[in-house]
């Protein structure tokens, strides 16, 4: 098993968990890039966004309604929040493993760099 976020779901590699359902893990980003920068995946690996939405719609709802809770159970809802995908090549995703970034509390820019 050579995922990264896979060795995370089964335990071989440690991580700051937040929250945990049957299908889904969120954990603390290990190189956070706001305030709060929080990583949730689903326990089954899928390579991406798209992959997961396509195979299992209710599985990519779930990974959404993590995502949620943990905003809020961060405080974040009532500043706001970003959710982000990175999908491929162009979008920089470096893990495979499908992961939405949450991120806030701090106002976090405009929506891309350039
Ligand atoms: P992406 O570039 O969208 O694929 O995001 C991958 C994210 O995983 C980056 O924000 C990394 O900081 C994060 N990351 C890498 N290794 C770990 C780890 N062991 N624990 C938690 N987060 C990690
Ligand atoms: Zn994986």
């Amino acid at each position: 098993m050579d995922c990264l976020f896979c060795r995370i779901v089964s335990g071989e590699i440690p991580a700051t968990l937040v929250r945990e359902t049957d299908t889904t893990l969120a954990f603390r980003d290990i190189t956070p890039k706001a305030a709060s920068h929080i990583l949730v995946i689903t326990k089954e690996h899928y390579a991406d966004v798209a992959t997961l939405a396509q195979a299992d719609a209710k599985l990519a709802g779930e990974v959404l309604e993590t995502a949620a809770i943990v905003a809020e159970h961060e405080g974040l809802v009532a500043d706001g929040f970003r959710v982000i995908f990175n999908t491929g090549e162009y979008a920089g995703q470096e893990v495979s493993h499908v992961h939405a970034h949450v991120l806030g509390g701090e106002p976090l820019g405009p929506m891309l760099a350039k």
